[in-house]
């Protein structure tokens, strides 16, 4: 029996609904108890608005339950309250846009880099608000499900390697960070095998600020959160998924839990391995009503 939190952060894709398009009402059955009883939550995900429940999560609930739901989204883009049962964008971080420009050469360049030096073909989306997506598995489609898959890990190794890249996923990071340096940009890039994101802010961005608006309005502590996720796991030593972001020098000790099933050493030693994907995560969240 898991103790009762005040305040819940979760991963949408892969921790509340299985894929974008799966149904979200199991998801909103087990939010809603928890909202009216005055529980913080906060999806804590890399996509926008419009990818969350068909862009209409106000719809699923009432006004008061709103009150208490948050959305960090972007990878640290948008942080979003509810106002009058309306999204209300409190905060952001989107880039100027000579940043922006220089994140997208910086994307170009790693990719100019990767067929030069190595005849390793990537595609890019620039289309994001902060940040772009490198594609490192040009051939192999995630269809719906846009969560990191096992066997992603085996095949993206092995194709670098073949490609005489033996430093593996660590030194793709190396590279995007030695090229934002040349733009003098700080880039964060995280890596869940099909897709190398390069931009300026994490899910880190986005816990902090929604933990100090919670903070403007609350007493709750950082111990009395939760954190779920599906992909903290890493695909090297010392490289963690983009869950794992959500552990940062404010969030440090609330706890953190991991719903993947992936068999890993490359997790933090501080989240707990629930396992069991998305059942797991509604579970706990029907099991923290009072
Ligand atoms: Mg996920």
């Amino acid at each position: 029996m898991l103790k009762k939190y005040k305040a819940v952060f979760f991963d949408w894709d892969g921790t509340a609904v299985m894929s974008r398009k799966a149904p979200v009402e199991e998801a909103v059955k087990a939010m809603a108890p928890l909202l009216d009883e005055g529980v913080k939550l906060a999806i804590i995900s890399g996509t926008t608005i419009e990818n969350i429940a068909g862009g209409e999560i106000e719809k699923y609930f009432t006004e008061k339950q709103l009150a208490n739901l948050y959305l960090g989204l972007g990878r640290g883009a948008y942080n979003y309250m509810f106002q009058e049962g309306k999204p209300c964008c409190f905060q952001n971080m989107i880039p100027e846009e000579r940043i922006l420009l220089n994140i997208h050469r910086i994307c170009f360049d790693i990719h100019m880099e990767l067929k030069e030096k190595f005849g390793f073909d990537t595609d890019i989306v620039f289309s994001r608000p902060n940040y772009c997506k490198i594609d490192l598995m040009v051939n192999n489609e995630r269809g719906d499900n846009l969560f990191l898959q096992e066997s992603e890990l085996d095949i993206l190794k092995k194709v670098m390697a073949e490609h005489g890249m033996e430093g593996g996923i660590k030194q793709l990071m190396d590279l995007a960070d030695e090229i934002g340096k040349k733009y003098q940009v700080t880039v964060v890039p995280t890596c869940d095998a099909k897709y190398l994101e390069v931009g300026i802010s994490s899910k880190s961005d986005n816990v902090n600020a929604i933990f100090g608006r919670i903070q403007e309005e609350t007493d709750i502590k950082p111990e009395e959160c939760a954190y779920w996720g599906d992909e903290y796991v890493g695909i090297e030593e010392g490289i963690f998924g983009s869950d794992s972001f959500m552990y940062t020098s404010v969030t440090a000790s609330g706890d953190f839990f991991d719903v993947s099933d992936i068999n890993s050493k490359n997790r933090p030693d501080w989240v707990r391995i629930i396992g069991g994907g998305v059942d797991s995560f509604l579970k706990f969240l029907c099991g923290q009503i009072i």
